[in-house]
């Protein structure tokens, strides 16, 4: 096993324990059950091992050398989402999101578990960011005329050649802001192939008098890297250690959930990182005028918003896109995303989806707009439509988006 793990472990405890920081992290469960309910895997199951408690026990008994190591305890950690909605449940406060990423990466180190082929291409592509710029400017080309390469992927017009930094740039010299100062994290897929999104945040930033600083030599936050396993993370975390630093900004914003969790983990407040959302609740955004119209919007909150960093979408910030909203029904649950594990589970993810996604079926509006505020979590509420979950038109967005209105903010 990895030695920086093994160092940890207590006595009684096997020198083999797969991924588990020391004795005291798996035995701070106390079997009380109150995760149960809150867990996906074990609601669609029903089956115990299936659930954070059981998959600490078998953790914790294959350590203890109760069991061997075999398939099954593979199975249980791959079938996990990784959604963290057993954290904030858990009265006892067991660490299970780092607890699960620490022993995926020794069941990769020490090739226990292969991450599918297409997988590790991806990890290795999402490293190199210019690489993987440029592999997917066919992509964006495609999405740009209105053609979608994947059915994960949502439509919407991206910019396919001006970076976000570039585009930030020219919009910050045109309009020069005078308020807070932020660093954007711009993100691996968001960038190469949602771009539309990061422009659009630049844009209601900057109509919000925020200066918007975007490091160039910014990569990716390694949420892809902590979800499967594969290594690579401590690199990851170096490059945007350096990229956010000594920027003599206010705080750094990150428009996707699951890259601000991991962004703040890297840069442990130096600088502090915030949703882009949360932090436009706090200086008080500029409202656009009501919209006219029947569209309706259901905002469904990502779990690493909810979950990872403890936080919503702030209700001021959803009225000042001028549009009649709601949360949709169980918007704190997970979509069965879970950064990649639609593609991992898809049969998991669909079943996860389908039923939060139900009640779009009979959901008021015309147009009918699903809102969300991570581009992983937009991708799985586009797939529902081609899953036939949801056999009515709808839009999927990200809030900011809605936020971004070109007769009023800056262009
Ligand atoms: S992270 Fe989500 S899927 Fe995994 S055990 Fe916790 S609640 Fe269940
Ligand atoms: S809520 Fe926490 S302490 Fe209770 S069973 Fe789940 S993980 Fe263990």
């Amino acid at each position: 096993m990895g030695a920086g793990l093994a160092g940890g472990m207590g006595g009684g405890m096997s020198a083999t324990t797969p991924g588990i920081m020391g004795k005291d992290l798996l035995s701070s469960c106390v079997h009380c059950g109150f995760c149960l309910e809150v867990c996906p895997t074990y609601q669609l199951t029903g089956d115990e091992n299936n659930s954070p408690r059981g998959r600490l026990r078998l953790w914790r008994e294959e350590a203890e050398g109760k069991i061997p190591e075999d398939k099954w305890t593979d199975f249980y950690t791959s079938e996990c989402v990784g959604c963290l909605a057993c954290e904030p449940a858990c009265p006892a406060n067991v660490p299970y999101g780092h607890i699960l990423e620490q022993t995926r990466h020794t069941y990769v180190e020490e090739r226990r578990w292969l991450p599918k082929q297409e997988l590790r291409l991806a990890a290795a592509a999402v490293a190199r960011p210019k690489f993987f710029d440029i592999a997917l400017l066919p992509a964006r080309a495609l999405r740009s005329l209105g053609l979608l390469p994947h059915p994960l992927v949502f439509p919407g017009a991206t910019p396919v050649f001006q970076s976000t930094a570039a585009y930030a740039k020219a919009l910050m010299e045109r309009h020069r802001p005078t308020g807070p100062r932020v660093a954007l994290l711009t993100g691996c897929l968001m960038e190469a192939l949602f771009r539309e999104i990061n422009f659009a945040t630049v844009r209601v930033l900057v109509a919000n008098n925020v200066q918007v600083v975007v490091p160039e030599s910014q990569g990716c936050c390694g949420a892809f890297q902590e979800h499967t396993g594969i290594s690579g993370v401590k690199i990851l975390r170096e490059v945007n250690r350096r990229a956010f630093d000594g920027l003599g900004v206010d705080c750094a914003v990150a428009n996707s959930a699951g890259c601000g969790l991991s962004l703040g983990k890297t840069l442990e407040g130096k600088p502090p990182v915030r949703d882009v959302l949360g932090f436009l609740g706090e200086i008080g955004i500029k409202p656009l005028p009501p919209r006219s119209g029947n569209a309706r919007v259901y905002v469904d909150l990502p779990c690493h918003l909810v979950h990872g960093q403890r936080s919503t979408i702030p209700e001021s910030v959803l009225d000042a896109t001028g549009y009649r909203w709601e949360f949709a029904p169980c918007a704190k649950e997970c979509c069965g995303s879970g950064g990649i594990y639609n593609i991992q589970k898809p049969e998991n993810a669909r079943e996860i989806l389908a039923k939060k996604s139900a009640f779009l079926n009979k959901a008021e509006g015309d147009p009918v707009i699903l809102a969300t505020s991570n581009h992983v979590c937009m991708m799985q509420w586009n797939s529902a439509r081609s899953a036939g979950l949801v056999k009515r038109p709808y839009d999927v967005r990200h809030v900011i988006q809605l936020l971004d209105s070109p007769e009023k903010n800056p262009q």
